[in-house]
């Protein structure tokens, strides 16, 4: 029998009829402040799903595997089963959010070599900030594991940064999460879109991303429209 699996704050995840694919719904809804924040919003699941589906085909084409097997509808796409790994990998080009407000610092200083962090998925625990040692002692991964995800990290950043310079948006940060195939293999899990990145306009430095909605600056689905027209033109798959 299909049925729902997981019912999170952005999307929901489906059984189907092939116990190895696993169908995504992107919901319209948007929430802040590990949920307290929580709002509808019109068209942002399929604005989210078409983005997302662009990037992963984008990832695959360069030699980046995913779970993503293909949208089937506006808001739905089917994906590999993966063991979700309960870690979020974070990678900072520019000093923004956490950073920026952890630190001290002003938001938008280029970091010359990325900032690499990690927080462990709860939200019980307000996914709280943890090291190498911390998640291997936990039993979370193995250094190897590790060495993989941050392998792929770059890889993505590498191929994301000049991608979204050609769509006059700077990659500021952005947040990843993999899971490991029945053969242990390491894939990428989740999704890509301005719900898990910060994209900022090169030239007026404007948010283009879940930013708007958490310091309330205006509508979030316009914002997310105009990144995907834009990435739409430099995406040639
Ligand atoms: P920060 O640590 O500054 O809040 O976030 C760094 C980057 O990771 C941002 O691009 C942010 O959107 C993403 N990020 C961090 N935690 C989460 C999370 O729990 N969910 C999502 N969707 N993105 C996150």
């Amino acid at each position: 029998m299909v049925h729902q699996i997981y019912a999170g704050k952005a999307k929901e995840m489906w059984t189907t009829e092939d116990e190895d694919v696993l169908r995504v719904v992107y919901l319209d809804q948007a929430t802040a402040l590990n949920g307290k924040k929580k709002d509808h919003i019109n068209d942002k699941g399929k604005t989210n799903n078409a983005i997302s589906t662009l990037i992963f085909k984008y990832f695959e084409a360069n030699g980046i595997e995913t779970h993503f097997i293909k949208k089937i509808s506006d808001a739905e796409e089917l994906v590999k089963k993966v063991k979700i790994i309960s870690l979020e990998m974070i990678t900072r080009n520019y000093s923004a959010g956490h950073f920026a407000s952890r630190y001290g610092v002003e938001e938008g200083k280029k970091f010359t070599t990325p900032v690499e962090e990690m927080c462990l998925k709860s939200d019980e625990l307000d996914d709280p900030a943890i090291n190498a040692s911390q998640a291997i002692a936990l039993g979370i991964v193995t250094q190897a594991q590790l060495d993989t995800m941050w392998a792929i990290s770059r890889k993505v950043d590498q191929l994301l940064t000049p991608l979204f310079e050609k769509a006059d948006m700077q990659l500021i940060d952005f947040k990843l999460e993999f899971g490991t195939l029945p053969n242990g293999k390491i894939i990428l899990a989740d999704e890509f879109s301005p719900d898990n990145c910060r994209l900022w306009d090169t030239k007026t430095h404007h948010h283009l991303d879940k930013d708007v909605y958490r310091k309330d600056l205006g509508e979030l689905t316009p914002v997310y429209q105009e990144v995907l027209q834009r990435l739409e033109k430099v995406i040639l798959l």
